[in-house]
């Protein structure tokens, strides 16, 4: 099927949402690289995204889900089928301690709901440039808070196009993971359960936390946060800063001196120089440390 079929179907489906073809994902990566979607769409609502992984499984296109591609590199060669960004689906709403908030929803903005309603559990995520749905996939968390404190049912979208209430049993978090990653599903929408608090409190709380990030990361740069895992018993930043890595750079990548674990882009890099700056700072710890680094980011579609 070509992807003038592909697009007429699917405009058949999507009525709210919208759908292009051969988009740029670098508009839509925090890196600001990675190539071209062949089919692009937006869904408008839950029945949308329903109806087109529906499709696209019938039809055997690939489907891949973008949320704020803050934790994604895209190759450079772009991503074939059909790309899923979800962040229309973005309204958050509350009752009594719950929050429920769309996918789309950047978990920044429910964050500051839950600030406004006295509710306590989410500070942690204040800082977090990702939507609801790559935040449950990745089991984001920051100083000492995680998702998995606070989710307590999820609706997804099985991959074979069933919708699904998931509760804590089925999870499985772990550090920057999940059940969501492992079975291939599609996170339409969270439902966190907070306490009441103090909202001066979780005000200060907030504060604190974007000062620590201002001052010790690079914000000013798009970069795809911390691009390594935690090994266990180590820090990735501190081993890539004691291999003497900070400032190396290759094409427009570079290792951040603020931040060892980041990857900037100090000049219209492409995704082959993240990667490739990747695969030297993993060899250079692996000869003097024996550590291997595994990337916290995504790597998605094709190298030219
Ligand atoms: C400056 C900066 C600071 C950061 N700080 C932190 C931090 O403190 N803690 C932390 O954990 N992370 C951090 N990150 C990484 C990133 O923000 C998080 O991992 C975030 O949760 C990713 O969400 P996203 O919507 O951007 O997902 P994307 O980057 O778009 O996607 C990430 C993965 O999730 C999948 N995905 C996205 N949405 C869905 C969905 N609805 N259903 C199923 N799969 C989906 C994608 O297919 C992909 O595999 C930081 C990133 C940056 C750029």
């Amino acid at each position: 099927m070509n992807q003038k079929h592909i697009i007429q179907d699917i405009e058949k489906i999507i009525t709210v949402g919208i759908a292009k073809i051969n988009e740029p994902l670098k508009t839509y990566t925090h890196t600001k690289t990675g190539g071209k979607a062949d089919i692009f769409v937006q869904p408008g609502s839950y029945e949308e995204v329903q109806g087109v992984v529906q499709y696209a499984r019938k039809n055997e296109i690939p489907v891949t889900i973008l949320g704020n591609g803050s934790n994604v590199i895209v190759r450079d060669g772009g991503i074939r089928g059909i790309v899923l960004h979800l962040v229309r689906l973005d309204t958050i709403t509350v009752t009594d301690q719950k929050i429920v908030a769309r996918c789309g929803a950047a978990i920044i903005d429910v964050s500051r709901v839950a600030l406004r309603n006295s509710l306590t559990g989410l500070e942690f995520a204040c800082g977090i440039p990702g939507t609801v749905g790559g935040a449950l996939y990745m089991n984001a968390g920051a100083y000492g808070g995680e998702v998995a404190h606070v989710l307590q049912s999820a609706l997804v979208l099985t991959s074979e196009g069933e919708l699904l209430r998931m509760g804590p049993d089925d999870f499985q978090f772990g550090y920057r993971r999940s059940a969501f990653a492992d079975q291939k599903a599609t996170v339409l929408e969270a439902t966190f359960q907070l306490i009441l608090g103090d909202q001066a409190l979780i005000q200060e709380k907030m504060n604190d936390l974007t000062f620590q990030r201002e001052s010790k990361q690079p914000l000013e740069y798009p970069s795809c946060g911390s691009v390594f895992k935690r090994p266990p018993n180590h820090f990735a930043g501190k081993l890539i800063q004691d291999s003497g890595l900070q400032k190396t750079r290759i094409g427009g990548a570079e290792i951040s001196e603020k931040h060892a674990g980041f990857i900037i882009n100090v000049d219209q890099a492409t995704a082959t120089d993240y990667l490739n700056l990747i695969k030297h700072v993993q060899q250079t710890v692996k000869a003097k440390y024996n550590v291997d680094l595994e990337t916290e980011v995504k790597i998605l579609g094709e190298d030219e």
